[in-house]
C-alpha cells in the first residue's frame, strides 16, 4: 500500500504526464541492449521497488515542484532564469538524480550517463518537450535516474540469479554498496 509521501510522487509523475508504464518500457529496452531479455512486467516490478525508496521519491517532489514552480515564473531570480532556460552550468538537475542514481552503486551512474547522452524514449520526449515551452529541467534527469537506477537494480539482481524473482534477492554482489539492496 502507497504511504503519504508516495502517493505524493506518484500524483507529482502524473500531473508531469510521466507513466510508470512508459518508464519500465525504456528499463526494458536498456536491459534488452544490455543482453537479458524481461518482460515489461518483470521491469515495471523492479521499478516499483526503486519507487518505494523515500530519498527517490522525495527527489520526484523536490524536482517537480522546481520545474512547476519555474513553469509558474515563481522562482526568486536568478534560479527563475537557470531552471526555466535549463542552463547547461545550472546542473543542479543531473546532481539531483545522481541522489537516485547513487543507491544502486557506480554500474547504476554508467547507465544514467548513457542515457542522459542518448536520451530515448521518455528522456528524450521530456526533453524535446523542454524545447517546446513547458518546463521539464529536472523531470527529464528525474526519469533517466529512476530507469538507471532499476536497471542497475536489476543487473545486481542478474548477478545473483534472481533477476526474475524481484524482491528475493537478500545481499548486494560483492564490493556493492549495501543500499544497493532493496
Ligand atoms: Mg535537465
Amino acid at each position: 500500500m502507497k504511504n503519504g509521501l508516495q502517493e505524493a510522487a506518484f500524483q507529482a509523475l502524473a500531473r508531469r504526464g510521466v507513466q510508470l508504464e512508459e518508464m519500465a518500457r525504456l528499463v526494458q529496452q536498456v536491459v534488452q541492449e544490455q543482453g537479458m531479455d524481461l518482460s515489461l512486467a518483470e521491469c515495471r516490478n523492479h521499478l516499483e521497488k526503486v519507487l518505494e525508496k523515500r530519498e527517490v521519491l522525495y527527489a520526484i517532489l523536490t524536482g517537480v515542484t522546481l520545474d512547476e514552480l519555474a513553469e509558474a515564473g515563481a522562482l526568486p531570480e536568478p534560479l527563475q532564469e537557470a531552471v526555466a532556460n535549463d542552463l547547461p552550468l545550472y546542473g543542479v538537475d543531473e546532481i539531483l538524480a545522481t541522489s537516485i542514481t547513487n543507491i544502486y552503486g557506480a554500474v547504476s551512474l554508467t547507465r544514467f550517463g548513457y542515457l542522459d547522452k542518448k536520451k530515448p524514449g521518455l528522456v528524450g520526449l521530456l526533453n524535446r518537450k523542454l524545447k517546446g515551452g513547458a518546463i521539464h529541467t529536472f523531470m527529464d534527469d528525474l526519469v533517466a535516474g529512476i530507469v538507471a537506477a532499476t536497471v542497475a537494480r536489476i543487473e545486481h539482481a542478474a548477478l545473483k540469479g534472481a533477476a526474475r524473482l524481484p524482491g528475493l534477492e537478500k545481499s548486494p554482489p560483492n564490493g556493492l554498496a549495501t543500499a544497493a539492496e532493496g
